[in-house]
């Protein structure tokens, strides 16, 4: 394991119940001020997080297995990063790139047409969410290609703008009533190895989403195909070996754009820069956010140059997109994942957790399977001798293990995924107490 340092004590430590006074004194205020609508899954206020720990109001320490969903890779407060912020801050924080632009932004794109897979010539343009970034992956596939059809998959997760909760799967709580929805979006079968009751190879899952397009839609008359790599928010799905090579080059053979949403997978998290290397493709179009600035809202397009190009001087853009502290950010985040070797990082992360867990899966029978490449891990959980989703053990497990101080979140389309996300700079000690903790509530919930 590479030596990281870390600012504060990397230690689990409860010293009230959760949450505490302090915690529930703001979740009071806070119910007077903030909207219903925003959720959270953790019922404590965050004051100090660092490595892989978060430390509350009330001063218990957690270790943290979500990384503010899949965002601070390299730690909430990696010094590289927060002194890279105060650096541009004292400069300045804004001129907006559409009216005086600056070098942060330059360098950005510099290094995304770097590390994202293929050789070939790259644009990038910039922007401050994952939605916004897909949003704009549609609007360039469409321009481009001067079609208007987008094809989307079951268990996907793009976002919750207009256009991008269309392209999602799940509606609650994604969805529900805030249509109506974007149109020109087809949505296929993903590939699910668990779930595939038909045992499809990865090219014959392919070949009949294909299919479904050429009699559904007509190939000539699509724009674009999107999918995420590993199926994020839909359950950390691995698509089956073959099954993204087949979309890609029949999207090749047909002028489709595809464009690959590594926004969650992206930045080292899966062992690789990017998810699609494993699947062995070259996506025209990336969309990125999350971990590519430690902790700082920005996000990116990158991909064909001949189709960044083909869009009019004006037709993308936005006030903040690229803002020169997220720039600032990104660039010293990217340093500080090359100085430290963070994509073998997620390797060894995933050797210290994924056997561990299968034995685990071995011994007791609420694990359906365990998945996942890189620090991007999942349980998935079943009622015992079925494949039938338990979404109510799985909470059970993730709110035993938060009791414990352990931050684990649950996600998936059926909610019976339990999602590991470690910051890429934990500890092996730390990593091991938190595995510790998530066992012991599984092995619990098993017995009952
Ligand atoms: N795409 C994927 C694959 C995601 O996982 C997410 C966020 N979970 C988004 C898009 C949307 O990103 P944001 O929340 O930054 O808009």
């Amino acid at each position: 394991m590479t030596d990281f340092t870390y600012r504060l004590a990397q230690k689990r430590q409860l010293v009230t119940e959760l949450p505490g006074p302090r915690s529930l004194e703001w979740a009071r205020r806070r119910r007077a001020a903030v909207a219903a609508g925003v959720g959270s899954s953790v019922p404590v206020y965050a004051i100090d997080a660092d490595g892989g720990v978060i430390v509350d109001v009330d001063g218990n320490s957690l270790i943290d297995l979500g990384s503010g969903i899949a965002v601070t890779s390299v730690g909430a407060s990696h010094p590289s990063v927060a002194a890279a912020v105060a650096e541009q801050a004292a400069h300045f924080t804004h001129t907006c790139f559409m009216v005086t632009p600056y070098e942060g932004y330059v360098r950005v794109a510099e290094a995304l047409s770097e590390l994202t897979p293929g050789d070939h010539e790259k644009r990038s343009v910039l922007f401050n969410s994952g939605a916004e970034a897909v949003e704009n992956a549609v609007k360039i596939a469409r321009l481009a290609t001067g079609r208007s059809a987008i094809v989307t998959f079951d268990h996907a997760y793009h976002g919750r703008t207009n256009l991008t909760m269309a392209l999602t799967a799940k509606t609650m709580p994604y969805k529900a009533h805030f249509g109506p929805f974007a149109p020109e979006v087809y949505r296929m079968p993903a590939s699910y190895p668990y779930r595939d009751r038909h045992g499809l190879t990865g090219p014959q899952a392919a070949q009949q989403v294909i299919d479904q397009i050429e009699k559904q839609i007509g190939a000539d008359a699509v724009a674009a195909i999107i999918y995420e790599p590993i199926q994020g928010e839909g359950g950390f799905i691995v698509p089956a070996d073959g099954f993204l090579p087949t979309l890609v080059s029949w999207a090749k053979d047909n002028r489709v754009v595809f464009v690959a949403d590594e926004v969650q997978t992206g930045f080292a998290r899966t062992g690789e820069w990017f998810a699609s290397t494993h699947e062995g493709i070259v996506p025209d179009l990336i969309t990125m956010a999350k971990g590519i600035a430690g902790g700082m809202p920005l996000a990116a397009v990158t991909g064909r140059a001949d189709l960044l190009d083909s869009v009019h001087t004006g037709g993308l853009g936005g006030t903040y997109g690229g803002n020169p502290v997220a720039c600032a950010a990104a660039l010293a985040t990217i340093e500080t994942m090359r100085q430290l070797g963070l994509p073998a990082r997620a390797r060894e992360i995933e050797a210290l957790t994924k056997p561990r867990l299968r034995r685990l899966a071995d011994e007791i029978d609420i694990i359906g399977e365990v998945r996942g490449r890189g620090a991007m891990l999942a349980i998935e959980l079943v009622h015992p001798g079925t494949d039938a989703p338990d979404p109510f053990t799985t909470k059970a497990i993730a709110a035993q293990a938060l009791s414990e101080g352990v931050i684990a979140l649950t996600c998936g389309t059926y909610g019976n995924v339990i999602r590991l996300l470690p910051p890429l700079v934990i500890s092996d000690d730390l990593l091991d107490e938190a595995l510790g903790v998530l066992e012991t509530a599984l092995r619990s919930a098993a017995a009952r």
